[in-house]
């Protein structure tokens, strides 16, 4: 197996909840918890969970977008929550993001050439002829025409959009991409032709991925392995034929529930949760999912899982699970 591009480590983010005229800090918002993980070279992993679990912001922290509470974040060895100004925009060129909304993250104002042009430029890559070289090669990448550099973002529809996300990403020739809900804000048939597209860059640019969905199906085709969260932690980890075989967390179980099959042979019954996701203000005890546990209450087991809080532990080779009884 490849080794580890990025190594995740106890990482946690609590954002301060402030009240009063003095902005007294009154509690904190445990957004991420305690979360490890590795991206192996080459490889998609996918992040998954519901919103609010943390996920985007593990991504932004990975990325320094946003300052982690505490954790390890290791990019090729180097450490990224220590490095400074000149490091991190020097790391940048290598890690990448590709955000939801394709159009508030273009700058409506700039014609695609400036934009990718500027990109270029800000990390001394190319200019002049060069960099225009440069811009048709990378709208034809992404399967655009070299003609719509002279195009503003407006004049796209929003998987062309999408394109242009990615194709800034690529300018600067990273070798880890976050991809923070690429495609949430697609139609359902412009999604499976951005996902092919990131496939077929994957292959081609050798990039790595950190896929961030709320829904399994949409990383089942793209990930090599996924990674399950819920309320600031990670609690199933494993390869994605094995995850979708034998999902042994009963929140992945439930997730999975809701994924449609196109086969109705193997239809499945839907497990739906009672209640709501927690506020991460205040986890609840023991194991965080237990209050809305279906298996917990099947082997009456409650007392003992709001009383420990399980370890993301190792049930078979690279299969990981937070659930004591797993
Ligand atoms: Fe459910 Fe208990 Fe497992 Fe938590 S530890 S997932 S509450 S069975």
């Amino acid at each position: 197996m490849a080794d580890a591009l990025l190594a995740v480590s106890g990482l946690k983010k609590h954002f301060p909840i402030k009240k009063g005229l003095f902005s007294r800090v009154v509690g904190q918002v445990k957004a991420v918890d305690g979360v490890s993980f590795e991206v192996r070279q080459g490889e998609t992993l996918g992040l998954v969970g519901e919103s609010g679990c943390g996920k985007t912001t593990t991504g932004r922290c990975i990325l320094r977008l946003i300052e982690p509470t505490s954790g390890q974040v290791r990019f090729q060895g180097r450490e990224v929550t220590q490095m400074g100004k000149a490091e991190l925009r020097a790391m940048r060129r290598e890690m990448q993001v590709v955000f939801q909304d394709p159009y508030s993250s273009l700058n409506p104002r700039l014609t695609v050439g400036s934009m990718l042009g500027e990109a270029l430029a800000v990390h001394r890559l190319a200019k002049g002829a060069a960099a225009r070289e440069r811009v048709a090669e990378l709208l034809t990448l992404v399967g655009l025409s070299p003609d719509h550099a002279r195009r503003y973002p407006h004049e796209f529809s929003g998987g062309q959009r999408q394109r242009l996300g990615i194709a800034r990403a690529l300018a600067v020739s990273p070798k880890l991409i976050v991809l923070d809900e690429p495609v949430s804000a697609l139609d359902v048939s412009i999604q499976a032709q951005i996902i092919n597209l990131l496939q077929d860059l994957q292959s081609r640019l050798g990039l790595t991925y950190l896929f961030v969905a709320h829904d399994l199906s949409v990383v089942e085709h793209i990930s090599d392995r996924v990674a399950v969260m819920y309320l600031g932690r990670i609690v199933e980890l494993a390869d994605r034929a094995t995850l979708y075989r034998d999902p042994r967390h009963p929140y992945t179980q439930s997730l999975l529930s809701a994924v449609p099959i196109p086969d109705p042979e193997r239809r499945k019954e839907r497990i739906v949760l009672k209640g709501d996701v927690p506020s991460p203000a205040r986890p609840p005890a023991g194991c965080r999912f237990h209050p809305r546990c279906f298996l917990a209450e099947k082997l009456g087991t409650l007392a003992r899982c709001s009383a420990e809080d399980p370890e993301l532990r190792e049930v078979a080779p690279g299969h990981w699970v937070a659930c004591h009884f797993a």
